[in-house]
């Protein structure tokens, strides 16, 4: 028999002071398996990064995966708070956590068994890779998901860059770009061979396209950014009732040799009418480049200025991009309600 069949275990995680309560399995971890359960746990990386996912454990024990995650500090453990996101238990457990509804998940997350499939190369070090799934993932545009890559400890987080049409939400696409010495992006470019199988994780994550809002939106991507920001742009094409809306998608590389996702806009319906693409390089010298030279912060705000607050904001990639956008919008006055990030790590 299957020995990860004997060896899983429930275990019953209760919500002190309320009367919620949840089974995880011990090979899940407490973040996650509350939202499998519709249970909304404030999170935001999943990667251990972050510190959102925090709760104080009241009775029981768990085991934390990754006792290095920069997200877990010296404090937290004399006050016995743990990462949601590193966190298995050893038995029943009480935790202190303060659900919030924003992180109610509109689909819940699963682990599915992805299968390898193809890949393409979108830039020198950006490719994109296809994985068939063994059941359907629904998900939003913009959201990610987590692999378990052979030989890489702990898992990834990688956004999709498709959105889900019919059966296609048994395809997910994944735009990585290679980190140097990066363990999980280099087991994706080096040694993940079609046909071969890891486990997917999803979907999770709060900046979402939202299909309600009706004003202009502005898509701000850089480096490995691209994948939700386009599935966001997807997600519009694909909206009967966001026809009027206006998509500005705005990307930010360091020379011109990074800046990608112009064709993958062109393929869109409206593009050119209701659809724009423009790019910025912060470094130019020595290359041949007609565009933009600066941040992508700065060419949004030296396109919009003070239209910025009528607009509803998505963003993605590197940690100082998301600083210097938020930095921008805050200092125009922009309401951080009109703002969706997942932050990198
Ligand atoms: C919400 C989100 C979405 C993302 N989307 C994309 C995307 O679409 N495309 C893209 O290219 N990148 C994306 N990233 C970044 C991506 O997840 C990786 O951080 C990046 O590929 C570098 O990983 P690496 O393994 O190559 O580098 P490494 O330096 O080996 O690993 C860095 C990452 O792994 C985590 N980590 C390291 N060791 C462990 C461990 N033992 N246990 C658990 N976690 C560990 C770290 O927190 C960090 O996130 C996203 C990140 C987040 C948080």
């Amino acid at each position: 028999m299957d020995e990860t069949l004997v060896n899983n275990q429930k275990h019953r995680i209760t919500l002190a002071g309320t009367d919620q309560s949840f089974e995880c399995d011990s090979d899940d971890v407490l973040l996650r398996s509350a939202l499998r359960n519709d249970i909304a746990f404030p999170y935001e990386c999943n990667v251990g990064a972050c510190g959102n996912c925090k709760f104080e454990l009241i009775e029981g024990d768990v085991d934390a995966r990754w006792p290095e995650a920069p997200g877990w500090t010296a404090k937290d453990r004399e006050r016995r708070r743990y990462l949601g996101c590193q966190s298995m238990p050893r038995g029943d457990c009480t935790i202190k956590l303060r659900p919030n509804q924003h992180y109610a998940p509109l689909h819940q997350p699963k682990r599915v068994t992805g299968t390898f499939t193809s890949r393409r190369s979108i830039t020198h070090d950006i490719e994109e890779f296809r994985f068939e799934l063994s059941d359907d993932m629904r998900f939003e545009p913009g959201q990610y998901a987590l692999l378990t890559l052979p030989g890489v400890s702990g898992q990834r987080a990688y956004s999709m860059s498709n959105i889900v049409q019919g059966s296609q939400a048994r395809v997910l696409d994944f735009q990585v770009r290679r980190v140097p010495n990066g363990q999980g992006s280099n087991a994706l470019f080096d040694r993940l061979a079609t046909g071969e199988q890891v486990e997917i994780d999803g979907p999770y994550g709060m900046a979402y396209l939202r299909r309600d809002v009706k004003r202009d939106i502005l898509c701000l991507a850089g480096g490995s950014g691209l994948a939700p920001m386009i599935s966001i742009a997807r997600g519009v094409a694909q909206t009967p009732e966001m026809q009027g809306v206006k998509l500005h998608f705005l990307y930010g590389g360091r020379t011109p040799r990074d800046v990608c996702g112009r064709d993958m806009l062109e393929a869109l319906e409206n593009f050119g009418s209701h659809l724009h693409f423009d790019a910025a390089v912060s470094d130019a010298s020595g290359e041949q480049w007609g565009g933009h030279t600066g941040f992508v912060h700065e060419l949004a705000e030296s396109k919009f200025g003070d239209g910025l607050r009528d607009m509803e904001i998505y963003f993605a990639g590197p940690p100082a991009m998301g600083q210097a956008i938020q930095k921008m919008l805050l200092a125009r006055k922009v309401s951080f309600g009109q703002v969706h990030f997942d932050q990198f790590y």
